[in-house]
């Protein structure tokens, strides 16, 4: 069985400014609908994915989504698993988690410091982070490049989660799109720290990143740290599955070996909800 941990719900164009909307546009070649609907999702995933949900917020970009539009669209599914979204650096965050954790139910957090304008390494938000650990939140932060021009890259670098796992170590962390193209550095973050794990969501599509990426994982040794994700509605469940196994399949190089097919297998249906407590 497969376990997406990453999918966004959008309502386009009602959770996105202007400047947002264009900007994804012209990223990725023209008009894109980001209305997420689940029959569309569940037609291009297996049968029986599971599926961790969550919206977005971020001030600064201009993209928020209320808790309550998650709440929703898990309720009555029994493979969604909703997180609720934070942006810190807006009053009234600190009764959102409080909000969406105790009233609406959703299991864990997710980040975009980059896009709402914040060092997630400041201890300033200590908080938060000591809120999830108490609680087994599992937090999702996005981690690596965008496309929003305003977005500083500096607090995307997956090095700002270091010290965050330094001071909480039973926190379960998830650094998004395997910190891309900051992959190494990101490997050195997941690799150190027991409960700090990143997903492969939205790289397929680079090929040549992503092979190079997962076979300095393998050197590394931490490919059980890395979790299946789509980054739907951005690209799917079966095209992300299909660009792995593409990449299993290649044969490497002159005197270096390609990647372990049986581990990009096992990434495919990595068990996510059992390591981060999600059971
Ligand atoms: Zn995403």
């Amino acid at each position: 069985m497969i376990t997406d941990v990453h999918t966004h719900l959008f309502s386009c164009p009602h959770d996105f400014s202007e400047d947002f909307l264009g900007e994804a546009q012209h990223a990725h070649g023209g008009e894109i609908d980001l209305t997420v609907r689940h029959h569309e999702y569940a037609a291009s995933a297996p049968p029986g994915t599971r599926t961790v949900v969550f919206g977005g917020k971020a001030r600064r970009s201009g993209l928020w989504v209320d808790d309550r539009a998650v709440a929703d669209y898990v309720q009555g599914k029994p493979d969604a698993i909703g997180f609720l979204a934070l942006d810190p650096t807006v009053p009234g965050w600190s009764d959102e988690l409080r909000y969406g954790h105790q009233e609406l139910g959703l299991r864990g957090i997710k980040l975009m410091p980059m896009y709402a304008g914040f060092d997630p390494g400041d201890a300033a938000y200590d908080e938060l982070f000591w809120y999830a650990e108490k609680h087994g939140l599992p937090v999702l932060v996005h981690t690596g490049t965008t496309f929003v021009s305003t977005a500083p890259i500096e607090w995307a670098r997956p090095a700002r989660l270091d010290p965050v796992a330094i001071r909480h170590p039973e926190l379960r962390m998830i650094l998004a799109h395997l910190g891309h193209p900051y992959e190494g550095e990101c490997i050195a973050v997941i690799r150190k720290h027991r409960h700090v794990y990143a997903d492969v969501s939205a790289l397929h599509y680079r090929p040549f990143q992503l092979w190079h990426s997962l076979r300095l994982a393998q050197d590394y040794g931490v490919w059980h740290k890395l979790l299946f994700g789509s980054d739907y509605p951005f690209t799917t469940v079966d095209a992300s599955v299909d660009g792995l196994r593409r990449l299993a399949g290649l044969p490497g190089i002159e005197g270096l070996g390609g990647l372990d097919r049986d581990e990009v297998e096992a990434l495919i249906t990595r068990d996510a909800c059992a390591l981060l407590g999600l059971t």
